[in-house]
């Protein structure tokens, strides 16, 4: 882990005081000077901060339901963070620290999971790993079932070169499908049925790996150690 975000998961300090306190010469690593505030820590590293040795907090595990109207970025835009409906809980503190592992758009709704585990989220979101996410798909026109070799066998998406990875597509109405990709492109589910000339009208993911989604909109818990464990 890089030096300033170990120190910010153990201290309450904010980016600019960590910055300030390295450019100081007062965050030591095994007893010398550290100045560059991407120096690797490594587990078993000493540091200290004027002289006091900082331990860091245990990383945090989340699952969201993410209501629509709501973005997935620290920041409020021209919708609310999903980040403002973890401040309903006053026990959880720098929620500027947590980033979400596989956004969805502001018009999607479900479930999404908050970490402050860079190495956790990387499981999750390289398709390098594989890991599935189910999308409950609603859209403007039938599904022709014939398509469902295609999206088997990869997706043409414009302005991509490479075809989507396999996916698998059960047909659930006539004009709604659940879809599991291990892939997480720009926009990739509206893309990948704009391809074959459909349009998502609704969309929704409802498991990502074993896990599926069990709170109310707008509701967040904490995940067990088995669930955290899952995607290592
Ligand atoms: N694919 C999309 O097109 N949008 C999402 O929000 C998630 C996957």
């Amino acid at each position: 882990m890089r030096l300033d975000k170990f120190v910010a998961k153990s201290t309450t300090l904010s980016k600019q005081q960590i910055q300030q306190k390295i450019a100081e010469n007062a965050v030591y690593v095994n007893g010398i000077i550290i100045e560059d505030p991407a120096y690797q820590v490594h587990e078993n590293n000493k540091v200290t901060l004027n002289g006091e040795q900082l331990i860091a907090r245990p990383s945090r595990y989340l699952l969201l339901h993410k209501p629509a109207n709501t973005i997935c970025s620290n920041i409020d835009e021209v919708y609310p963070s999903v980040m403002t409906l973890l401040k309903t809980q006053s026990t959880l503190e720098n929620i500027d620290q947590l980033h979400i592992a596989g956004r969805l758009d502001a018009d999607t709704t479900g479930l999404v999971l908050i970490t402050d585990d860079g190495r956790w989220t990387f499981n999750i979101t390289s398709p390098a790993y594989h890991c599935p996410k189910v999308y409950r798909v609603g859209l403007s026109n039938p599904f022709k079932a014939e398509l469902v070799t295609r999206f088997e066998q990869g997706i043409q998406l414009q302005g991509e070169k490479q075809l989507t990875l396999p996916a698998v597509i059960e047909q659930i109405s006539e004009k709604e499908v659940l879809l599991t990709i291990t892939q997480g492109k720009f926009h990739q589910v509206k893309r990948m049925f704009a391809a074959v000339g459909n349009r998502v009208i609704n969309l929704h993911r409802e498991q990502i790996g074993d896990l599926k989604l069990d709170v109310a909109c707008g509701e967040w818990r904490f995940l067990t150690a088995v669930e955290i464990a899952s995607f290592t």
